[in-house]
Formats: C-alpha cells, structure tokens, sequence
C-alpha cells in the first residue's frame, strides 16, 4: 500500500488519509518472532513517521508551546540516546555527566541572570509540572516547618509525614495563593498532598486584571488565621495570555508578606522565564518589568523545551533552599548509591527520579552552540512575529484582539510577549475557528476560552520562527478562514 510522503513543511498535521492509514499499519499484537531491525525501521519511517504532526519541525505550529529543537540540540539527543548515561549519582572520576548539567545549569543561571550560588538547588526535570511538584513539595517542608518553629516546636513532613507534621506544627491547612494558575499547578498540588481545593485565585478582578495579584486579598488571606500555611504561586506568563502575574514592585511586596507570614514564593516560569534576556529597549520593558526581581523568589519552574528549544523532556527547576532538598528528597539507606565528595550534589538526593535520562546535555549543546546572543536573536524573532500578528488583529474586523485592554493606545503591542489570544468577532464563526484554521493544515492553533467564551491562541516558540518566513502564510490562512474561502 502506498503511503504519502512525511509532511513537508507547509502541512503542519498529517491528513485524515495518512492517519487512518498509519492505524491500519501499526502492530497491536506483540509478534512471537520479532520482524528484526531492518523490518522495524522500514515500519517506523514509512509507517509511522508520515503520520506524526510537525510540532517541532514546522515554524508554523503555534499550539500549546511547544518550542522546536535546534540541529545543536538534535545531534546532542541522539547522543544521549547512544550513550544512555544513568545521571543519578554525582561519579566525576567515571563519568562527566553530573559535570555537564551542573555547567549546563550555571549558564542557565548566567543566561537569565540569577546568581548560581544563591540558587543552589539546581536541576533538570522532565518538565515544567515535575518542577512545579518539587516547587510545592520543598514549598510544603519550608511552611510546616516555620509555622512549628513560630510555636516553638519542631516539626517536618520528610520524616513525619505531611498529617503529623501538620499536627505537631499547630496547621491544620495549607493554601495556595495565586493567579490564573497553570492547570498543572493544581495536579502538582494533588500529588503533593495539598488537594486542588488548596489552590486559590486572588487575581484582580476588580481592575480588569486577573492576571495580577489582589495584593489586599492576598493579604487577608494571609492573615485569615494563624493556623493556616500559605504558599504564594506566581503566574509568569499566563500561559493564554502570556501576561505576567508580577513587576518588581509587585515581588518585593510579596516577598515580604511571604516573610511576614512564613510562606513560600514559587514562581512558574515555564515560558516566562526566558524574557529575562531581551536587551533594554523600549519595546520590551513591559516584559521586562514581568519578569524582574524573581531573585525574590523561593522557587523557580521553567521548561527548557518549550522557549529553550530542545526535544522532549527537559524541565528545569532552581531553588535557594539546598538544605530542604537534602530533607525532602534525600534516597535513603542506599549505600551503594554514594556518591563521591564534592561540589555537585547527586542528583537523586535533589529531585523525583533515581535513575535519570541525561537531558542535560541538550540544552548544554544549545547554550554552547548559540550563546546568549542566538537566544536573544530567536526570542526577538518570536515577539516580532508575536506583535505582527496582534497588530493585525486589531485592525482587523473579523477578529478581535484579547484580552480588549491589552492594546488599547499601544500601536507597538508592547505588552505581547510570545503569545497572541484572539477570537472571530462573528459568533458563530468563533465557534468553527480553531477546527477551520486547523483544517488548513497550513499553520496550528490552540482553542482555549477567554471570559467563557471560545478563543484561539498562537504561541510563537519554534527557533526557526521569523516574520519573513512565516507572516504572509499566516495572513493568508486567517484571510480566507475569515471571507469563508478556507474550503
Ligand atoms: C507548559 C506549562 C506548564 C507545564 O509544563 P510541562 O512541561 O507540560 O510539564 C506549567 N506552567 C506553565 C505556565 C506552562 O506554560
């Protein structure tokens, strides 16, 4: 039978034929003799491959954000693969691995300008909700453990567990103070025991804003009771909007009410976290002021592929608090998993895993490969891209721009950050949008809902994303969906 070829750059998702075919071709039995290599590569590259979608490979998918994977950091996967190192324990006279991601993590630091011996608990995840869960997991050692040394008793979840810790402690709940969360805030604080139902929104409402903190709701929730433990989650970059939850004058007062109350700042920076590098000009210091004084902060979750362009998984999480890692996470009573004295900790005492893939080395290719200034050079092509789209939409009379205040008097956008949040003025049109620009096959969108109606989002976060190569396909697709001449 004969298969399509794998989609070019101009289809982003396979076709319906090529998918329905792919199923047909997939083995679902497991095969007594197995068809050898030959066979299995044949089947995966012309079976298969055809009918996976274009995420990484095409400019021009902007769902979820997805980031691309440089050819740095493509040539450093498959090495990684081929050397199949276990990066769990800190062996410098065996292996250069835990050397390479504690370098990889300090040019990281470098990259975004956080001092790496403040942040001293550094590593890499498989993502952004692993690095939300260690967030919330040293977040819930740090609050139990102040409330108990505010009573003047001693109390900590890593031995007692997080019911008798509470008990001893005199807490008898804990709350997530936040605003517009990531979904997976709440799945993180399911895991670690705290419940979705912990997760409160104390976003401005009343200013139009709900992005931003209520820092007067935030505060009497804080003080509601002596026997409530708080925790303070930062949205940066709402992952609809790409609005920041936070400027600087917004983290010193967090900072603190976060000591006042002896609760702890996470910050979720899963794509946020990279505008720390744009250059000072006047068209990124919104952005800018979004991201500053997050040095303020406890803790750091960010996703180095999504902006950071590297391949599925690899999250990063940055925390200033080593001793609680070593508490929370320490593997015990495994002697044979000693590791030799020295700078690194072994990542096993640190974070989830024991045995651990070697995702460092990915982004370690990239930062090498690029530098600080081709990662300014690709996020600047990804705004610019970002902003030519909203500009269109707003002049635009079949789309509107959201959220409405976001452009208002701002010709340059300058509140755009890699995200653009629209929808179809005419209803029922915004109902079919995101299937009919999708059904293009040209470029991909997200559906999301924005005031409980349905919206559409790009996210710009492919490196090789740039207006020249991309702008006049976009335009065309959102042309036709809106004359109705997308069919
Ligand atoms: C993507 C994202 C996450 C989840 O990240 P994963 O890498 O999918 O685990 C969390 N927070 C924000 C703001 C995100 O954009």
């Amino acid at each position: 039978m004969e298969v399509e070829a794998s989609p070019s750059p101009s289809h982003v998702l396979p076709s319906a034929a090529q998918l329905s075919q792919a199923l047909l071709e997939l083995h679902k039995q497991l095969p007594s003799t197995g068809l050898g290599l030959d066979a299995t590569q044949q089947h995966l590259t012309q079976d298969v491959a055809p009918a996976l979608n274009a995420n990484s490979q095409s400019s021009r998918y902007y769902g979820f954000v997805t980031g691309g994977a440089t050819p740095a950091a493509v040539f450093a996967d498959n090495m990684v693969t081929e050397y199949d190192q276990n990066v769990q324990v800190h062996l410098p006279h065996e292996t250069i691995a835990t050397d390479v991601e504690a370098a990889a993590l300090d040019m990281v630091c470098d990259l975004v300008d956080l001092d790496s011996k403040a942040w001293n608990h550094r590593l890499f995840t498989t993502g952004a909700t692993a690095s939300n869960v260690l967030g919330l997991a040293c977040a819930r050692e740090y609050i139990i453990k102040t409330a108990a040394a505010r009573n003047g008793v001693m109390a900590d979840v890593s031995s007692q567990g997080l019911f008798a810790a509470m008990q001893a402690a005199g807490i008898n709940n804990i709350q997530i103070l936040t605003s517009m969360p990531h979904s997976s805030l709440r799945k993180a604080a399911s895991i670690v025991g705290l419940g979705h139902a912990s997760v409160r929104d104390v976003g401005n409402h009343a200013a139009h804003a709900p992005h931003r903190f209520d820092l007067q709701a935030l505060e009497l929730a804080l003080q509601e009771s002596t026997n409530i433990a708080s925790i303070i989650a930062i949205s940066c970059s709402e992952v609809n909007s790409g609005l920041f939850a936070t400027d600087a004058d917004d983290m010193l007062a967090l900072r603190k009410l976060a000591n006042q109350y002896g609760a702890w700042l996470h910050v979720d920076a899963a794509f946020g976290l990279l505008a720390r590098i744009l250059p000072s000009k006047p068209e990124y210091e919104l952005l800018k002021h979004g991201v500053s004084s997050l040095e303020l902060a406890d803790s750091i979750a960010a996703d180095a592929h999504k902006l950071f362009n590297v391949p599925y998984d690899c999250g990063i999480f940055l925390s200033r608090h080593l001793d609680l890692a070593t508490a929370v996470f320490q593997n015990p009573g495994a002697p044979y998993l000693n590791a030799a004295a020295g700078s690194v900790p072994s990542p096993l005492n640190i974070g989830i895993e024991n045995s651990r893939r070697f995702r460092a080395l990915p982004l370690y290719a990239n930062l090498v490969a690029y530098g600080r200034q081709g990662f300014v050079d690709m996020l600047e092509r990804q705004i610019a891209l970002a902003r030519k789209i909203a500009a269109y939409m707003h002049s635009s009379d079949a789309y509107q721009l959201l959220p409405p205040s976001s452009q208002q008097g701002d010709q340059t956008y300058t509140s755009i950050f890699i995200i653009v949040l629209f929808k179809a003025v005419d209803p029922v049109l915004n109902a079919a949008l995101v299937r009919k620009i999708n059904a293009t096959r040209k470029i991909y969108v997200s559906g999301t809902s924005w005031q409980s109606e349905p919206a559409c989002r790009f996210a710009i976060s492919n490196w090789r994303s740039s207006v020249e190569k991309d702008w006049e396909v976009i335009k065309a697709v959102l042309d036709d969906v809106a004359a109705g001449t997308d069919v």
